[in-house]
């Protein structure tokens, strides 16, 4: 079974001017199994994103101490491919613009790297025909250059788009919900849905929001404050959250 585990996790990061050092992670412990969908959720600033970051790999986060397994595979010492080919998946909260790269050969590049092999033309062409349809995106969208021109929610189903295509064993995603309207809030979380009924993945959900919690229920809620994670529950603690806020979590907080 696919788990990812995380233990005990510094990061600090080069912010440019003060150098290397500034520890914006203290201590992260988390564990994500197959098939479980896990919601972080914190005030601003917290280091949501940081996790996210450091666990794809960008350079800009340098790990102090920890580790992260996935399947017992010491992935901090993967580069950024070779994490992505053992089946982690982030969807960037600000995706990268891929100029002259259309978003089918991008998908089909970015399957043959995962799956070790080219997708069959045919059952590929169908395969995105058919989630495209799901999504409610438009086919000549599969021709534009990835991300460029993209509107918020064109970013976010082709997000979501690359998760259901890409199957990975864990999907981060980063505030999937910032930017949407009601209607495309629900088409994207019925994707989330769909990949988390499989069965097969798991789900890091990282949200400073509740209201993508109404449509995708998860297993699982931490409350991340000052770089670690402050308090772990079930889906309640997310009611609570919208009820009460971040304030009792936040330094100087009651
Ligand atoms: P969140 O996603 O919870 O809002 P972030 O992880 O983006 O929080 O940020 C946590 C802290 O780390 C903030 O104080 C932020 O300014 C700092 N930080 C994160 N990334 C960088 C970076 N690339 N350069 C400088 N500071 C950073
Ligand atoms: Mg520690
Ligand atoms: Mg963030």
């Amino acid at each position: 079974m696919a788990t990812l585990e995380i233990h005990d996790l510094h990061v600090s990061v080069d912010d440019g001017e003060n150098g290397p050092g500034k520890e914006i992670l203290r201590g992260v412990d988390l564990t994500v199994k197959q098939g479980e969908t896990h919601a972080i959720m914190g005030p601003n600033g917290s280091g949501k994103s940081t996790l996210a970051y450091s666990l794809a790999g960008h350079p800009k986060y340098t790990i102090t101490s920890g580790t992260v397994l996935l399947d017992g595979e010491d992935v901090l010492s993967m580069s950024v491919d070779e994490r992505a080919r053992a089946g982690l998946f982030l969807a960037m909260q600000y995706p990268v613009e891929v100029p002259g790269v259309s978003v089918s050969n991008f998908l089909r590049t970015s399957a043959t790297a995962i799956r070790g092999e080219a997708p069959k033309l045919r059952t590929w062409v169908k395969e995105v025909r058919e989630a495209m349809e799901r999504l409610q995106i438009d086919p000549a969208f599969a021709e534009r250059s990835v991300n460029e021109g993209f509107s918020g929610g064109e970013k976010k189903r082709h997000e979501i788009l690359q998760l259901e295509l890409l199957k990975p064993k864990t999907a981060i995603l980063d505030e999937t919900d910032s930017g949407l309207d009601v209607d495309a809030l629900r088409i994207v979380s019925e994707g989330v849905n769909r990949v988390r009924e499989g069965g097969e993945v798991g789900t890091l959900l990282i949200t400073h929001y509740t209201r993508i919690l109404r449509y995708i229920k998860p297993d699982f809620v931490h409350v991340f404050a000052d770089g670690r994670i402050a308090e772990s529950g079930g889906s309640e603690l997310a009611d609570e959250l919208e009820e009460n806020g971040y304030e009792k979590y936040v330094k100087g907080g009651a």
